[in-house]
C-alpha cells in the first residue's frame, strides 16, 4: 500500500515483522515463538506495587522526566550492578518503553545527512527512525554463525559524517554478547570520531552462563558520550507496560528530553511506581530470571537440534537463531519457511532477513524461548510432527 501524501519513510506499506507473525499466529492458532514476549514470570510484587499506586496515588500527568522514585531506582540499579555513579535528577529519564527512548535519542541527535552506524542483523525500529530524521544508515554486518565484530570493518563505516552508533547488547536477534575487546574497539572509534553511542541494553539481565555484562557507558571514555537505554518490559517480563529508561550525561540528556516532551511527554505513573519497586528487588530475582531463561534456552536448543535444525549459540536475550538448511524445501527462503511453520506446523517464528537493510541471508529463523515448559514442549511436538520426526526429549 502506498499513500503519496505521507512522508516517504511511512508512505509505503510494511508492518513490523513482529506484528505480522503475531497476527498470523493469532489467526491460525499457532504457538507464538515469534515476537519476543514472555508468557509467565511477571513478579507479583511489581504488579502489586503498580496496582497499589493506581488506586492510592495520583493518576494525573507525572513529571515529564519520570517520577522521582523511579529515576532514583534507575540510578541505584546502575550503582548496584555496574558501580556507576548516576545523578538521578540530571541523568535519568523515563520513557514509554525502550522504543520511545530510541526514537527520542535518534530524533534528538541525527541531522539531515548524518550517518548512523548500526550492526546487522539490526532491530527493526532503528532504521526507519534514522531515515525519518534525515539520516543515513551505515550497517556493519556481523557474520553468522559467530557474529564476531571485525574492527577494520567497523572502522571503515566511520567517517566525517558519522553522528552516532547504535549498539544492541546483548543483541537481538543473534543472542550475541559483545566481548570486552569489541566494546573497547567501539569506544576507540567513538573517541576518534567524536561520536555519540546509543546503547540499547534492554536485555542486560538476560545474560547466561556466568558471562558478565558491561554497559557501554561503563567502558573507559564512554561515560560522556553514551545514551544507555533499558526496559522494564524485558527485566520484569512485562512487555505490555512499555516503561523504559535512559541514562546519560546532562548535555546528552537535554536534547533527548526536549524530544521526549513532544513525543509522549510522560509515561503512566502507576506503572512507574511498580518498576521502581522492581528495580529494588534483591539480586536473587535478577539471577533467577537469567537462570530460568537459560534453562529454557537449553531445552529449546536441544529440541530444535533434535528435529534437524542447526542452532546457533546464544549468550543472552531470549532468542535462538536456527539455520533452516536441513529442513527447508528446495527454493524455500526464511520467510516462506516461517510462514509454513506458522500455518502448517502451528508454530510461529521470525525470519531473520527482516533484520537486514539489503541482501539478507535467507537461511535463518529466530525462535523465542521465554515460554512455559509446557508451551515449549507442545511447540517442539508440533514441529516434530510436521517434519515427521520424534521430538527429542528435553535434556
Ligand atoms: N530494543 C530491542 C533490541 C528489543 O528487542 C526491543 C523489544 N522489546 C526493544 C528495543 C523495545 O523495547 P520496549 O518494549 O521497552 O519498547
Ligand atoms: N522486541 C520484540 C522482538 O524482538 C518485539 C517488540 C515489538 O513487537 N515491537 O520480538
Amino acid at each position: 500500500m502506498t499513500e503519496p501524501r505521507a512522508h516517504p519513510v511511512f508512505a509505503h506499506g510494511g508492518t513490523t515483522v513482529f506484528e505480522v507473525f503475531s497476527a498470523l499466529a493469532r489467526d491460525t492458532g499457532a504457538i507464538n515463538l515469534g515476537q519476543g514476549f514472555p508468557d509467565h514470570g511477571e513478579p507479583a510484587e511489581v504488579i502489586a506495587a503498580a496496582a497499589a499506586a493506581l488506586t492510592e496515588r495520583s493518576n494525573q500527568y507525572p513529571p515529564m522526566m519520570g517520577v522521582p522514585e523511579l529515576r532514583r531506582a534507575v540510578a541505584a540499579h546502575a550503582r548496584r550492578f555496574y558501580g556507576l555513579e548516576v545523578d538521578a535528577a540530571a541523568e535519568v529519564m523515563i520513557t514509554s518503553g525502550a522504543t520511545e527512548a530510541l526514537a527520542a535519542s535518534i530524533l534528538a541527535f541525527v541531522r539531515p545527512g548524518d550517518e548512523v552506524v548500526t550492526f546487522e542483523p539490526m532491530y527493526d525500529s532503528y532504521a526507519p527512525v534514522i531515515r525519518r530524521a534525515g539520516g543515513v544508515v551505515r550497517p556493519v554486518r556481523l557474520p553468522a554463525p559467530d557474529w564476531t565484530l571485525d574492527e577494520a570493518t567497523l572502522a571503515a563505516a566511520f567517517g566525517p559524517r558519522t553522528r552516532a552508533i547504535i549498539l544492541n547488547n546483548p543483541m537481538n536477534p543473534t543472542g550475541k554478547l559483545f566481548s570486552d575487546g569489541e566494546l573497547a574497539a567501539i569506544a576507540r572509534l567513538c573517541e576518534k570520531h567524536d561520536t555519540i553511542a546509543i546503547a540499547d541494553e534492554v536485555y542486560e539481565h538476560l545474560v547466561f552462563d556466568n558471562h558478565a555484562f558491561t554497559p557501554l557507558i561503563a567502558v573507559p571514555g564512554m561515560r560522556r558520550r553514551t545514551l544507555r537505554i533499558g526496559s522494564a518490559g524485558k527485566t520484569f517480563s512485562l512487555t505490555g507496560w512499555k516503561v523504559g529508561y535512559i541514562t546519560a550525561a546532562p548535555d546528552l540528556m537535554g536534547p533527548v528530553s526536549r524530544c521526549h516532551q513532544f513525543l509522549t511527554f510522560t509515561t503512566p505513573p502507576g506503572l512507574q511506581y511498580g518498576v521502581a519497586h522492581g528495580l529494588g528487588l534483591e539480586d536473587g530475582y535478577f539471577r533467577g530470571l537469567a537462570a530460568r531463561m537459560s534453562a529454557k534456552r537449553d531445552r529449546l536448543a536441544h529440541a530444535l537440534a533434535g528435529i534437524g535444525l542447526t542452532v546457533n549459540t546464544c549468550a543472552g536475550t531470549y532468542f535462538l537463531i536456527a539455520d533452516i538448511g536441513g529442513l527447508a524445501r528446495p527454493g524455500e527462503d526464511d520467510t516462506a519457511f516461517a510462514m509454513r511453520l506458522t500455518r502448517e506446523a502451528g508454530v510461529a517464528c521470525i525470519p531473520v532477513s527482516a533484520f537486514y537493510e539489503k541482501d539478507p541471508p535467507r537461511n535463518l529463523v529466530r525462535f523465542c524461548f521465554c515460554k512455559t515448559d509446557e508451551i515449549l514442549g507442545e511447540a517442539v511436538a508440533r514441529l516434530g510432527n510436521h517434519f515427521g520426526r520424534k521430538a527429542a526429549a528435553a535434556p
